[in-house]
């Protein structure tokens, strides 16, 4: 670990660079949720927008770039959480000024920005970069992760998962269901199996008529290094909700998150469970847990949870995926080596 990273009175000084919708909740949850940190530098291209967040973090002032919020003495950490296309010049940023960053998923579009950042991590040679895959903090994930650790049903087999929303906004293109919704599940599939993907393809069913020109669902297929099987159903104009579904088929028994909600309402000849609108709903605890675990890392001049190999790991198989959903092939996926920074303990 580096040198500890706070102010005189113990609390970590939070730069945050892009203040959408994901900034602006991780601003609130800064201020207000969590314990240890405060932000105290926003920026966002639309200046307007970083004022009006900066209005609820008292103290946080606004800078005109992303490099200025970097350069800020008064910035212990950063968290970036701009539009994807951003992320490596500010991760790398943050790495040559030696201030642990939190980034948002992907890491970035493409698996070349994402070596080089890792490239400059391991040339550090300790942990400054955690990458957003919240869903490994999340308390239903961790409990679907440890029945299959503990080989409750056996050795697993197939894993079958959907990641379903309700809409998307106008700009979002095919790709997209591949490269900013299953990202999430090409990391936590390795994170649950503990094994690695080798192969992808993606199918094409009949599209959805609510999905405008996009093509919608996807199903894509993965292959593990261990012969487990995966499929993720891509929705992203199911109508009725955001839903996230995992199962797990072992060799004597399955093992799967919650269908919806955490009641069961049974009432006029029918039965009810509540179910999230959007990610925001369904992953807020697990925004939490992950976020301060970065401050608690943060605070002490690292960082913890998904690494930048796993962001490079993930965005590889996002290019592979885009590229099969193109041309109808299996695309194996071609990982470079991996540094000793991130050896499988
Ligand atoms: P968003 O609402 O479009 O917010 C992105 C913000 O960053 C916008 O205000 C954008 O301004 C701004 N921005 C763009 N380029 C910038 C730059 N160079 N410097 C500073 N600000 C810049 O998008 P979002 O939904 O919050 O997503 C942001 C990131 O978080 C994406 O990488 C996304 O994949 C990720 N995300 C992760 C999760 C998760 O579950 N972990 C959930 C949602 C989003 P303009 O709009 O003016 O371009």
């Amino acid at each position: 670990m580096g040198s500890v990273t706070v102010d005189a009175t113990g609390v970590l000084r939070v730069g945050v660079i892009g203040t959408g919708m994901i900034g602006e909740d991780h601003v609130r949850r800064l201020t207000s949720t969590l314990s240890g940190c405060r932000v105290s530098a926003v920026t966002d291209v639309d200046a307007e927008r970083a004022r009006a967040v900066a209005d609820v973090a008292p103290g946080a002032r606004v800078h005109d770039s992303g490099e200025d919020l970097v350069r800020d003495g008064e910035v212990d950490a950063v968290v970036v959480a701009s539009w994807g296309a951003t992320h490596e010049q500010y991760v790398l940023a943050c790495l040559a000024a030696g201030k642990p960053v939190f980034c948002e998923k992907p890491l970035a579009p493409s698996a070349k920005e994402c070596l080089r950042i890792v490239e400059a991590e391991a040339a550090i040679g300790r942990r400054m970069v955690q990458v957003g895959f919240m869903r490994r903090y999340d308390t239903a994930f961790a409990q679907l992760k440890r029945a299959v650790d503990a080989g409750t049903i056996g050795a697993p087999l197939l894993v079958h998962c959907a990641h379903r929303n309700a809409s998307v906004p106008g700009h979002f293109v095919a790709d997209m269901a591949i490269t900013d919704s299953a990202v999430h599940e090409f990391d936590i599939v390795r994170w649950l199996l503990d094994d690695e993907i080798v192969a992808v393809r993606v199918l094409k069913p009949r599209a959805n008529g609510h999905g405008r020109d996009v093509q919608d669902p996807l199903l894509i297929l993965l292959e593990t290094a261990g012969g487990v099987l995966i499929d993720v159903e891509t929705s992203v104009n199911i109508q009725y909700g955001y839903d996230i579904r995992a199962e797990v088929v072992g060799e004597s028994g399955t093992v799967e998150l919650p269908q919806a909600g955490n009641v069961v309402v049974r009432q006029s000849g029918g039965v009810t469970a509540l179910i999230a609108m959007d990610w925001r709903d369904r992953f807020r605890q697990a925004y939490d847990v992950e976020l301060q675990a970065w401050v608690d890392a943060a605070a002490k001049g690292g960082a913890t949870g998904p690494t930048s190999w796993d962001g490079y790991v993930a965005t590889t198989i996002s290019e592979a995926a885009v590229w099969s959903m193109g041309t109808g092939s299996r695309v194996p996926i071609k990982l470079e080596d991996r540094p000793v920074l991130y050896a499988v303990s």
